[in-house]
């Protein structure tokens, strides 16, 4: 993907050095004669944690189109992740899916997903990104302010402490916790507008010793919750032999971190998967929790004027509900789209980025705050499509039970593969139609069998 970089491109810096902001410099150092990648932390070895990223310490899933992008960016990297121990699935086969009271129907379907801790794959993004001879790490450095021209209508570098770094761009990448809306208004930008769903979910992880008969069977399964219980259970193989077990919960639904307690919550999830495996399991460290308050969308593409040189990726333009699995992939996602906005020119390169990202976005986005606003208590805007959607896909799940191109058709939109429209092909809504319809006339029948034989 190297080629040589053209025009004003001398010096690109992204400020933020996990997943968003290395997919970013892999795809600037395409563009730009020299990136610098500005991270706060210190780099640990690949498969620590590191402070910035407290997230890490719970399950990641990369989606099927996160992963593709990976290989695009970063050619073998899959069987790299395969060699340091990351259990590859067929995400329909080897994965269980338990949705709408049941577990989706399972077979090979060429759906590639990887199971492997967040600080692996981070790590094996990061060394990758390292050996580009084009792209400079620094570590332990702290971006405290942009600096802008005279005028403020380019970001011409950044503030390191005492130290000013000047760039052609600047990429944020800073997460959740991004400046930008300060730094935006301080240079007399607005500020843009935020979408918000408050979800108040809380996260509990723990590490379980995978077992021997486990091994070769399942690598995961996904427990989603019933709208009356909000609690969802996750369960993925890891490199290392291990389960890394999540158990989350909405709206005081929480699970908690003792053992006695974890264990409960997890024969209390609408399937006894999850609990069967762990409950005699070897525990292997200390349990974490985390807390993700609400889905944040920051409408950059609304914003009327922006400062040149400056743009802004990943979480830090919208981090959503953490249990569809989706920010690492659609950050893999925007950097495709940097790559092609990029491509087109110089010239109002903001304007195309956040097109183009805002784009990304709003499947993701539509697919996690659309779940979510089923729950009563979540906040946000309810719309009768979205009513409508929801009854729907609560169908498709039970007729997915027993039928395969339901299933396919769900987790190809899940993984971020297709658009959601795709489950409203005539041909799958006969499908939803016709598999309900069994299903009730089944339910009729064995209520009829069960008068006759109580009569
Ligand atoms: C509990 C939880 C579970 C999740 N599970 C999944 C999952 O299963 N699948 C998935 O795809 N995604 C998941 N996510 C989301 C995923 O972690 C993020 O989407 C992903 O890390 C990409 O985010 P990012 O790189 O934009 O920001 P972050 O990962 O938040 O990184 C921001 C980086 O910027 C650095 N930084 C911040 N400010 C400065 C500064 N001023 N100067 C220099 N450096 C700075 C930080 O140290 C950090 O390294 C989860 C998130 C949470 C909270």
């Amino acid at each position: 993907m190297n080629a040589p970089a053209n025009g004003n491109r001398n010096c690109a810096i992204v400020i933020g050095g996990s997943i968003a902001g290395l997919l970013a410099a892999r795809v600037l150092a395409k563009h730009y004669k020299q990136v610098i990648l500005v991270e706060r932390d210190s780099f640990p070895a690949v498969g620590e944690h590191r402070r910035g990223v407290p997230q890490s310490r719970h399950t990641h899933g990369i989606l099927g189109s996160g992963r593709n992008v990976l290989e695009a960016l970063f050619p073998g990297i899959s069987d790299q992740l395969v060699q340091a121990g990351a259990v590859p699935a067929d995400i329909v086969r080897d994965i269980r899916w338990c949705l709408g009271g049941g577990y989706l129907s399972r077979f090979k379907s060429g759906l590639d997903g990887l199971c492997a801790s967040r600080p692996l794959l981070e790590g094996a993004v990061r060394a990758r990104v390292k050996s580009l001879p084009n792209v400079l790490l620094r570590e332990n450095c702290q971006v405290q302010a942009l600096i802008g021209t005279s005028d403020n209508s380019r970001v011409i570098g950044v503030k390191l402490g005492g130290e000013a770094l000047s760039a052609d761009l600047v990429v944020d990448a800073m997460g959740r916790g991004s400046r930008s809306p300060q730094w935006l208004d301080a240079m007399g930008y607005q500020k843009p507008k935020e979408d918000r769903v408050e979800v108040d979910l809380r996260y509990t992880t723990r590490h379980f010793r995978r077992s021997p008969q486990h091994s070769s069977d399942d690598a995961g399964i996904v427990i989603e919750p019933t709208l009356e219980g909000k609690r969802r259970g996750v369960m993925l193989a890891q490199e290392g032999n291990r389960w890394i077990v999540t158990l989350s919960g909405h709206f005081g639904n929480y699970a908690p971190p003792e053992l006695r307690g974890f264990l409960d919550y997890a024969k209390s999830l609408p399937a006894p998967y999850i609990y069967n495996a762990i409950r005699d399991a070897e525990p292997i460290d200390e349990p974490v929790s985390a807390r993700f308050p609400a889905s944040v969308r920051h409408r950059y593409e609304h914003l009327q004027r922006f400062p040149g040189g400056y743009l802004v990726f990943g979480d830090a333009i919208s981090s959503f509900n953490p249990t569809y699995g989706q920010g690492m992939s659609v950050a893999a996602l925007q950097a495709m789209e940097l790559n092609a906005a990029l491509r087109k020119g110089s010239e109002e390169l903001s304007y195309h980025f956040f097109a183009r990202a805002a784009k990304v976005v709003d499947v993701p986005w539509s697919i996690a705050a659309g779940s979510d606003l089923r729950m009563p208590e979540a906040t946000g805007q309810r719309s009768a499509m979205l009513k409508f959607t929801n009854w729907y896909i609560a169908k498709l799940h039970k007729a997915a039970h027993t039928d395969q191109a339901l299933t396919f058709a769900f987790l190809n939109v899940a993984n971020l593969l297709a658009p959601p429209s795709s489950l409203m092909h005539p041909h799958l809504m006969l499908r939803v139609l016709w598999g309900n319809w069994r299903r009730e006339k089944a339910r009729l029948r064995d209520a009829d069998l069960q008068t006759i034989a109580d009569a």
